[in-house]
């Protein structure tokens, strides 16, 4: 089956050339522990268009799940969204009330957790959770529309309806995480957090779980952020890529752009990290070791890090700027054009 690329689907919907339907303005999150203040986001912004997708990449404890935890507002204590602003569709969601929330959830922004295919209720038939989720965030639907509804979100990952009538024991992993795709767009949301949706899967199932959701971007219209470390599926299936370290955005930049010439120095460092057939044997890791959030050093937080850094470096905290058309990077030594 041909998908169709994101330039098709924005072309044939005049919808998509209105405003980012995803605006994330100075997202800050802290978590009050014991230790002392943790700030797991600093200050992040992005934006992004209907019919894009975006990587969110890093290393482990870089902020990657944090950030869809806010955008989704499910930080729980001791964290706590400090400041800032997620706007979706036109609704600063950070601004609803609890119940508006909640219903928010899955209609404007929906998030399929890491690992979420073992979350399934195992002595349940997945018609009956997918009836439960669309009845927890959406009181209004009759019996019938709820049926219509969850045939049609099945359909669209492509399973048959009757899987509705099938416990979990009776699918395969890739069955179930499209199961999990099929609860996200119960309800058409305009944003789609997949975190980490393809770990623990073998490489084929990885690429029809991957073209399920370009599927299912293309029918809803809807905007994918797609979480993870997998770099080689990141440049076959996303539009633009974001590189975080210690919460905070190192570079946003168009992932043909980002692969051929990463401008952040930890960018050039992971990208320079992946495996490459022409340098067989030759691994390049990237020195050193992400710095403990609790302790994360003055200036910019890559600096004992870089192969590049200056004394002030180690005083100032670079801004997030457009140093190139579309590219985004908090480096002092990266020119703006
Ligand atoms: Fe390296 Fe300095 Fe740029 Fe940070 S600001 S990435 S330490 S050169």
């Amino acid at each position: 089956m041909k998908l169709p690329t994101r330039a098709h689907v924005v072309l044939n919907n005049p919808q998509f050339l209105m405003t980012p339907v995803l605006q994330v303005n100075n997202l800050q999150v802290t978590y009050y522990t014991e230790g002392g203040r943790v700030r797991a986001l600093d200050g992040v912004n992005l934006e992004l268009d209907s019919g894009e997708k975006m990587g969110l990449v890093g290393e482990s404890g870089s902020g990657k799940s944090t950030m869809a935890l806010a955008m989704m507002r499910m930080i729980k204590s001791p964290g706590r969204i400090d400041g800032g602003r997620v706007v979706v569709d036109g609704v600063d969601i950070t601004a609803l009330s609890e119940n508006d929330m909640r219903e928010a959830r899955l209609s404007r922004i929906s998030y399929i957790p890491q690992g979420a295919m073992n979350s399934i209720n195992p002595v349940l038939r997945i018609g009956a959770q997918m009836k439960d989720a669309m009845q927890a965030h959406a009181k209004h639907f009759s019996s019938t529309e709820i049926q219509h509804r969850i045939d049609e979100a099945l359909v669209s990952v492509d399973l048959r309806p009757t899987v509705a009538r099938m416990y979990p024991h009776e699918l395969s992993g890739g069955m179930k995480q499209r199961v999990c795709i099929a609860i996200g767009i119960l309800l058409k949301p305009k944003v789609i957090i997949a975190d980490e949706p393809t770990s623990a899967l073998d490489v084929v199932t990885q690429r029809q779980v991957m073209q399920t959701l370009d599927t299912v971007q293309a029918q809803l219209g809807c905007a994918i952020i797609l979480i993870g470390h997998d770099m080689g599926l990141m440049a076959q299936f996303v539009d633009k890529v974001a590189v975080m370290y210690t919460g905070r955005l190192m570079e946003l930049s168009p992932v043909s752009e980002m692969f051929a010439k990463p401008l952040h120095p930890y960018a050039q460092a992971l990208i320079n990290s992946l495996p490459d057939l022409k340098k067989r044997g030759v691994f390049h890791g990237i020195p050193g070791l992400a710095p403990a959030l609790l302790r994360l050093p003055p200036g910019c937080s890559f600096h004992p890090r870089c192969p590049i850094a200056q004394d002030s470096c180690k005083q100032i905290v670079p801004a997030f700027e457009e140093k190139l058309p579309g590219r985004f990077v908090a480096c002092h030594f990266v020119e703006k054009a």
